[in-house]
């Protein structure tokens, strides 16, 4: 008998390592994974009218309004990839809910997620984490000046594009950022107590993701993280 979730979601303050463990529950459960953060700046890069309205408040640290996101990921859910073969939704979610009344308008659609994996990090150590961070506009992989370098200096080992320091990785708007988590974001561990997995954040990914795929699995009790 599996108690397998199929509605997961990633919560976590920027730098945390979502996008990581992400990458890895994708690769290994074979599930569609949806990160607002990648979808938006893809809008951006393709000039769309969403992304003309998300680039200011993405490159200030702000959150791009309530309405505009719950519109994305409600579109980005009824595709065929976001479902299992028997019909029901299967998705990780990546950034999304970040607020409050995201969290309602996602239950609201009876796609509120089972289980929450909330990847905890000290926010002493978010910083250093955040303004070293490389990241690849060609495959989408990550890379850090510290804890995980290119071959290459400045070049992505995967493809070979050169590799961005995003605009809101640099200090002022990570600072934004943080603030904007605290204020905004943090509250969903609360909201979410009853379905919440709390995962130490600040060990090796493989232990993050290994811990992050039991808690798939249903081996974790729900535990109050707050
Ligand atoms: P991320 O890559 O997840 O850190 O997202 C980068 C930026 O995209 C954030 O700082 C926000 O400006 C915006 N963003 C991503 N997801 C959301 C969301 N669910 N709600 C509002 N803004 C978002």
């Amino acid at each position: 008998m599996s108690k397998a979730a199929n509605k997961l979601m990633l919560l976590g303050a920027p730098g945390a390592g979502k996008g990581t463990v992400a990458k890895g529950l994708t690769s290994q459960l074979g599930v569609a994974h949806l990160s607002t953060g990648d979808m938006l700046r893809a809008a951006v890069a393709a000039g769309t009218a969403v992304g003309r309205l998300a680039q200011g408040f993405m490159d200030a640290g702000q959150l791009v309004p309530d309405d505009v996101m719950v519109k994305l990921i409600d579109e980005r859910t009824a595709e065929a990839d976001c479902k299992a073969a028997d019909g029901k939704p299967r998705f990780l979610l990546d950034g999304f809910p970040r607020t409050l009344p995201q969290a309602d308008a996602l239950d609201a659609s009876g796609l509120g997620p089972e289980v929450v994996l909330f990847v905890d990090v000290p926010e002493e150590a978010l910083l250093r984490r955040l303004t070293g961070r490389r990241s690849c506009p060609g495959c989408g992989a990550p890379f850090h000046i510290d804890f995980q370098p290119p071959k290459v200096d400045g070049i992505c080992d995967a493809c070979g594009t050169a590799l961005v320091h995003r605009a809101d990785d640099q200090e002022g708007p990570i600072r934004k950022r943080l603030d904007t988590y605290r204020a905004q974001t943090a509250p969903l561990v609360q909201r979410y107590a009853d379905r919440i997995v709390r995962i130490d954040g600040t060990t090796a990914p493989a232990v993050v993701l290994e811990a992050a795929l039991a808690a798939v699995a249903g081996k974790n009790q729900a535990q109050s993280a707050a």
